[in-house]
């Protein structure tokens, strides 16, 4: 029996039509996440015989015990099991979540995996709704639209920080394992790439083009997950790309991804390069992990991730930086990518690589650290960690110019940037 929309049942009205819908502070009742508390979503297989179908479960706070303008940390749990499924499936799966709450008329979701952000509005708290209806949505909506791979599908809302915690701690352990996946391939051992355009209905012309070295932006989807998710649903957002002639080998631009970007852009891209930032780089949407801006008086570039909310010496933070940029337009000198990606090798390789990095949050560089080093190692910089400034050093070029000059970071003297 197939699980129609209508028969959702949650207080709130339920479609496509509410997806680009924002929650502005006005009409904000309470949220979770988005750098105020934690909230993290992960979905994992199961056995048959240990969930139940149906089953939504919160454990800890729901909206009733909140005040407007409360936060709370969130961890969304999905266990599916399926004689049909695979943990290769479990991002796909995972990467439903943001459109899906966004259907929720009054519901706003934002990022994904550990970095995610709902935002609750008084309008959809007044009509009764709670968090469970999160569950309620994802079980009729996976059933619907993943029915033919799963056969249960269960779901955990935990609002306890200590429980959040614990799942953030596993959820990060498998972002990883995932992540490892297309670790050992290179661009070059492939003849297609796979196309996603889930986030058109936010960023209308925006189309990723992921690659084995150029994971999606959101740090969602790899090269795997997209050739997975093409073998699930055939005519749906992940399409192969047949490659075709290499017009640029230097910047990353193939005759065959131009013309797939050409046409799912409806005319408004007419090419773009894999790697680089500076010439025609890959359209941004709101989504991504990080942005990376040039700092011409540094010969260097910069980026910041979604969770560092202070200033950056490109002058923009993250928020501004996103706001210019995220609504899938070509913005030569800025480009947005996923954590994973700054350490994959054909990062920004056109316009000299992970070597041009100049400045990072703190954070950002801690979590990546042995990606960096080996990835500076790689490139003969074996130092390169101990030689990109961070918030600590300075927020202005003028600031961290001295720094790198001591430290004599390599962008300082490489080719001119521009
Ligand atoms: Fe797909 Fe790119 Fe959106 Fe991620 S950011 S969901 S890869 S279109
Ligand atoms: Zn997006």
């Amino acid at each position: 029996l197939k699980v129609t929309v209508s028969e959702i049942d949650i207080p709130c009205a339920f479609g496509p039509a509410y997806e680009g819908e924002r929650v502005r502070g006005k009409d904000l009742h309470s949220q979770m996440g988005g750098g105020k508390t934690q909230c993290t979503e992960l979905v994992k297989s199961a056995d048959m015989k240990e969930i139940e179908d149906g089953k939504v479960t919160v454990v800890g706070k729901d909206i009733p015990d909140l005040k407007e303008g409360d936060t709370l940390p969130l961890g969304i749990f999905v266990q599916i099991a399926g004689r049909e499924f695979q943990e290769d499936f479990e991002p796909i799966l995972e990467r439903q979540t943001h459109h899906l709450v966004n259907y929720i008329q009054g519901v706003m979701h934002i990022g994904q995996r550990d970095i995610s952000w709902v935002r609750v509005s008084k309008a959809a708290v007044e009509k009764g709704f709670t968090l469970k209806d999160i569950g309620v949505v994802l079980h009729a909506k996976l059933h619907q639209d993943f029915g033919k791979i799963l056969d249960k599908v269960q779901v955990t809302l935990y609002t306890d920080k200590k429980d959040v915690d614990k799942l953030t701690e596993t959820a990060r352990a498998e972002y990883k394992r995932r992540d490892e996946r297309v670790d050992k391939m290179t661009d070059d051992d492939v003849e297609t790439y796979y196309s996603c355009t889930l986030c058109q209905s936010f960023a209308p012309n925006h189309v990723c083009t992921v690659s084995p070295e150029r994971t999606g932006l959101c740090g969602a989807y790899n090269w795997m997950d997209c050739k997975a998710s093409f073998e699930i649903n055939p005519t749906g957002p992940n399409q192969p790309i047949q490659k075709g002639e290499c017009l640029d080998p230097v910047l990353g631009q193939w005759k065959g991804v131009n013309d797939f970007v050409y046409k799912t852009s409806r005319g408004a891209v007419e090419k773009y390069n894999l790697y680089s930032m500076v010439h025609d780089p890959m359209t941004t949407c709101g989504c991504c992990e990080c942005i990376a801006a040039t700092l011409p008086g540094l010969n260097g570039v910069m980026t910041v991730g979604r969770d560092y909310t202070g200033d950056t010496p490109c002058g923009m933070k993250f928020t501004t930086l996103a706001g210019v940029m995220g609504g899938g337009a070509v913005s030569p000198g800025f480009v947005g990518h996923s954590k994973y990606n700054i350490t994959q090798g054909k990062f920004i390789k056109g316009d000299g690589g992970l070597l041009r990095m100049v400045w990072m949050p703190k954070m950002l560089k801690e979590e990546i650290k042995e990606r960096i080093e080996a990835r500076g190692k790689a490139m003969g910089v074996p130092d390169l960690y101990d030689k990109i400034a961070d918030e600590t050093i300075g927020t202005t070029e003028e600031e961290i110019r001295p720094w790198l000059e001591e430290k004599g970071h390599p962008a300082l003297s490489m080719d001119p940037l521009m």
